[in-house]
């Protein structure tokens, strides 16, 4: 030690500074290191920031710090017997420490002070800092410094008691309190109540002195001698710097003292080494008075050794802990960056999709132009699902299956109603702009919506139009909506077979999704649209749970005030949709649906409807779609009747629309062709007039063009005003041309109506008659209908009724073989059961019938009859062909063909009555396209008849009949049947 502090530095400084004592401490780093370690010892009493500070920085050459330690190694060194040499030349005079036998007694509340540290104390007893000061003036500045022993009964404790209540503590009972051995300490330094203490030497308390402040009488203690050289003690201390050396790798509390000693280790004796250690160590303060106790040199060792022993593994436990902690902090430092990372990239990207606040925010806005509307359950449903975002973890598959919840609940049209239009003039000119007769249709549209005018509300209805394709039922359903100011939505379901389509998914299921009427409701974004319901006669069978039941609740007014989708899960109110639903074939409609709704049929058109639909609608879209002009284009009657009749003769128009639509696009490109083959001459001409000089040609030219009259005389004015003022500046005139935007763009469309002009007087006038029909639609398809113009023998006409619309089917019955009782009858042509069984009856009615008109004719009981129906490949079923196959066998029996121009439909019974037939309105606007003059129909159908338009009746010949023989008389009584034409 005493050469670690005769460096020369502090020798220098020495010199420089007063010697011992006296010495004011000038230098800062002193008091800035003191200052901490009292700060540091005041912050915490409890840890081992406690312990005394040993003088070591030899960087800090003080000439202060310099004397304290001169000091010391002037007492040292004679204690030890050794070096006095070099330390006598600068012994101060004044009394040694080993003079103090009568000390002042400073109890030490947490830690003993180790001879070599500086200790700082508060003594807050005043009389005692008085004496204290005393004895510095009196440069006698030492105390002993003793350990108090711990209060009997109460805890071994530090805090147990504060620094206070350790001066309230007097005389003899501070005396007994005191642990016997202690520490001569130098008062280094007063200020305040703080008082430096820096160890000297062991003390042990012989007496007490006096008692208030408490002077005692000492011994001054030595260790006890031993071998420097001795083995073991080598080895304990070695053992004690190694491990003064891992905890320095390990803490780096004491880290610089531990570095300087090491560094000097070399310099130590082993008690100082020992003491050292101790003082150091995080010991508590008994067994650091061991240690001050201890005088046995090894023993002392010893017991260092174990502390700072355990030291190390402190430490080791800190670094762990350390180590630990500051892993999880820096992953979740990372998570946490990386997080902000995947956020900020989200942003950039557009895809920020968990930001809650944002969120709740969008549907709460959403929500408030309707919040009024909204049903209170529904809000309550929607502030629930909004509290519960907030709540839910944003990558959570839950968080979405809310948000698209929330979704779909704030964006559907709560109460939002379209103004509905209750003008029935205005609705009737809507529906007969877009479509032609179906005045059923359209009168029952207009009832509703009178019946809506006077009640001031609509309720919805279920109406069903039931006809072949393309008749219209769809386009029809899309022109109500129009006239009713209602949105349109449309849906097929056809095939249908999942419930879940109409009813919507629980929530619970992955991708679950709203039904058609919720998406619908989202789409049209009113809660009142026309839905057409499409092909409902086709609806799926479903494997679980039947779709016609679930369209039951949403169609049916007494249940669809509260339509509940699964989805959504809170009822919603379909009564004000008004639904039209369409079908082919009204009986393949489940029954309690039919129960519901409205039926209007539409069976088709006849060939004059056609022709009026063709002129005024499908010609003027096709023309449209074609941009052809009604001026470039003639469809001659004759054509277009043609067209009818020999390629579009099914009920329905679409065939009629395609036909239509590729005459004009045939047309068109005859146009563009003969038009651009004249191109470049009109291209020329245009190019060669100057603008001002056209514009002069079409005034002159097309005086009734009143349009471009009027842009020709503003062109000439502005031409005529820049030429007077040429002489101003030509500038004028640009200013003139550029900023008079409009009179440019005249010029330019005036530019492009000349060409137009032009084209269209290149190209001739395309007509479209009987002549070049097949040029456009090529040869027709079938001829007829009709395959013979006048029946032969055997052959009628009967009337069908298909999906299609109706159609005329022949019956027809030739004779296979004749013999004796060889009467049978052999039937072909796809005939289903009902029919084969009508073909029998036929055969005992005819038989019956011959027998009373000619008893002598034995034709069906020696005739094999062979009966067909043509077309084979069509399957055929049903009982109205029933008189006609009687007509045809007797018609072959007698060998007399039937009238001309004669169909005929009905059931007949075994007695020969006629029963009555469906599908009469379709059977009669077939029979009349194909030519038919007379009918004959049972006589319950003259209803149906009757209610047929008066367009559909004319120039039809009907003749009602209850019994066959009725039909006999008509088909082939008459004597004016004849086999030519
Ligand atoms: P459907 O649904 O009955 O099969 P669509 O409604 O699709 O038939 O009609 C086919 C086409 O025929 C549509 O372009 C429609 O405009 C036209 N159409 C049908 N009936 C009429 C009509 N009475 N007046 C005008 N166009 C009609």
């Amino acid at each position: 030690m005493l050469k670690l502090l005769s460096s020369s530095s502090r020798v220098q400084c020495l010199n420089t500074a007063t010697p011992g004592l006296r010495v004011k401490p000038d230098s800062n780093s002193v008091f800035h290191a003191l200052g901490r370690l009292t700060d540091l010892t005041r912050r915490s009493p409890k840890n081992s920031l406690f312990r005394a500070c040993f003088c070591s920085d030899s960087s800090d050459s003080s000439g202060y710090q310099a004397a304290v330690e001169v000091e010391i190694k002037g007492a040292e060194s004679e204690l030890n017997g050794s070096e006095s040499k070099a330390s006598s030349a600068i012994l101060p005079t004044y009394a040694r420490p080993e003079d103090f036998l009568t000390v002042l007694a400073l109890p030490l509340p947490h830690r003993p002070l180790f001879p070599g540290f500086y200790m700082p104390i508060y003594v807050k007893d005043p009389k005692l800092l008085a004496a204290l000061q005393e004895s510095r003036k009196r440069q006698a500045p030492y105390a002993g410094a003793f350990l108090l022993k711990d209060e009997p009964g109460t805890e071994s404790s530090p805090s147990a008691e504060t620094e206070k209540s350790v001066y309230d503590i007097k005389g003899k009972e501070l005396f007994n309190r005191l642990h016997e051995v202690g520490t001569l300490a130098q008062i280094s330094s007063i200020q305040g109540d703080q008082v430096i203490l820096i160890g000297h030497r062991r003390l042990r308390i012989t007496e007490m002195v006096s008692e208030d402040p408490l002077t005692v009488k000492v011994d001054h203690l030595k260790e006890k001698p031993y071998d420097k050289d001795d083995d073991v003690i080598k080895a304990t201390s070695f053992e004690v710097i190694s491990t003064l050396r891992d905890v320095l790798k390990t803490s780096s509390l004491w880290r610089d003292h531990v570095q300087t000693y090491s560094q000097h280790i070399g310099d130590f004796n082993f008690p100082r080494l020992a003491d050292f250690g101790a003082a150091i160590s995080g010991a508590n303060k008994l067994q650091c008075q061991q240690v001050l106790e201890e005088l046995d040199v090894h023993k002392r060792l010893q017991l260092t050794l174990e502390l700072v022993k355990k030291e190390m593994e402190i430490s080791k436990i800190q670094e762990s802990i350390a180590k630990a902690i500051e892993e999880k902090i820096s992953g979740e430092q990372r998570r946490y960056l990386l997080n902000e990372q995947l956020k900020a990239i989200k942003k950039e990207l557009g895809l920020e999709t968990d930001d809650k606040t944002a969120l709740s925010a969008k549907f709460r806005e959403r929500l408030e132009p309707n919040r009024e509307k909204c049903p209170p359950h529904v809000l309550q449903v929607i502030e629930e699902e909004l509290t519960k975002l907030q709540l839910l973890e944003a990558s959570s598959s839950e968080f979405n299956v809310t948000r698209n919840y929330l979704d779909w609940l704030t964006v559907l049209p709560w109460g939002n109603y379209s103004d509905e239009n209750f003008d029935v003039v205005w609705a009737q000119t809507i529906l007969d702009e877009d479509h032609y007769g179906l005045t059923d249709v359209k009168e029952r549209i207009l009832e509703f919506i009178a019946v809506g005018k006077l009640r001031g509300t609509s309720q919805g209805k279920i109406i069903c139009l039931s006809g072949p394709p393309g008749v219209g039922k769809t386009s029809i359903g899309r022109s109500i909506a129009r006239a009713l100011n209602r949105k349109f939505f449309r849906f097929s379901v056809g095939g249908l077979s999942d419930v879940a389509e109409i009813k919507g998914h629980r929530r619970t299921y992955i991708g679950a999704m709203p039904g058609k009427m919720v998406q619908c409701l989202k789409n049209v974004g009113t809660a009142n649209p026309l839905v057409l319901i499409d092909e409902i006669d086709k609806l799926g069978r479903g494997y679980a749970g039947d779709p016609a039941s679930a369209l039951l609740e949403l169609l049916d007014p007494e249940q669809n005030a509260n339509f509940l989708d699964h989805y959504l899960d809170v009822p919603i109110d379909l009564s004000k949709v008004l639904f039209v639903c369409t079908a082919n074939v009204v009986d393949n409609i489940p029954n309690p649906l039919l129960d519901r709704m409205e039926v209007i049929a539409i069976a088709g058109y006849i060939t004059d409807e056609k022709m009026h639909i063709a002129r005024d609608y499908l010609e003027k879209t096709a023309r449209e779609t074609c941009g052809v002009k009604p001026e470039q284009v003639e469809v001659t009657d004759e054509a277009l009747l043609g067209l009818i009749e020999n390629y579009c003769r099914e009920a329905g128009v679409r065939n009629l629309q395609k036909h239509i639509e590729k005459i004009y696009r045939k047309i068109a490109l005859r146009l563009v062709r003969e038009g651009s083959s004249n191109e470049p001459v009109i291209s020329e001409d245009v190019v060669q007039l100057h603008p001002a000089e056209a514009k002069a040609e079409v005034v002159d030219e097309s005086d009734q063009h009143a349009a471009a009259n009027k842009t020709g005389v503003e062109v000439e004015s502005v031409g005529n005003s820049s030429h007077e003022n040429t002489s101003e500046a030509s500038v004028q005139v640009d200013t003139v041309q550029t900023n008079d935007q409009t009179k440019d763009s005249k010029e330019a469309t005036h530019t492009e109506k000349l060409l137009e002009a032009e084209v269209t007087k290149a190209v001739e006038k395309v007509l479209v008659d009987t002549s070049n029909l097949a040029d456009f639609v090529g040869k027709p398809l079938f001829h007829a209908e009709r395959i013979y113009d006048q029946t032969p023998v055997g052959v009628v006409m009967g009337l069908a009724w298909t999906a299609m619309g109706g159609s005329t089917l022949y019956i027809e019955t030739t004779q296979v073989e004749q013999g004796e009782g060889k009467g049978a009858l052999h039937v072909t042509g796809q005939l289903g059961d009902v029919m084969k069984e009508s073909a029998q009856i036929a055969h005992t009615l005819a038989r019956a019938i011959l027998l009373e008109k000619e008893p002598d004719n034995p034709f069906f009981a020696n005739s094999k009859l062979h009966l067909h129906v043509p077309a084979g490949a069509t399957p055929k079923d049903g009982p109205s062909a029933g008189c006609t196959m009687i007509t045809s066998m007797l018609s072959l029996a007698l060998k007399k063909p039937v009238r001309k121009d004669l169909a005929m439909t009905g059931e007949v019974t075994l007695t020969g009555r006629i029963l009555p037939i469906g599908g009469v309105k379709e059977k009669t606007i077939a029979a009349r396209r194909n030519g038919v003059k007379t009918i004959i129909l049972p006589s319950a159908n003259r209803r149906d008849y009757d209610e047929l338009a008066p367009n559909v009746r004319e120039g039809l010949d009907v003749h009602f009949v209850d019994d066959y023989t009725q039909i006999f008389n008509l088909a082939l009584k008459s004597d004016d049947n004849n086999t030519g034409n």
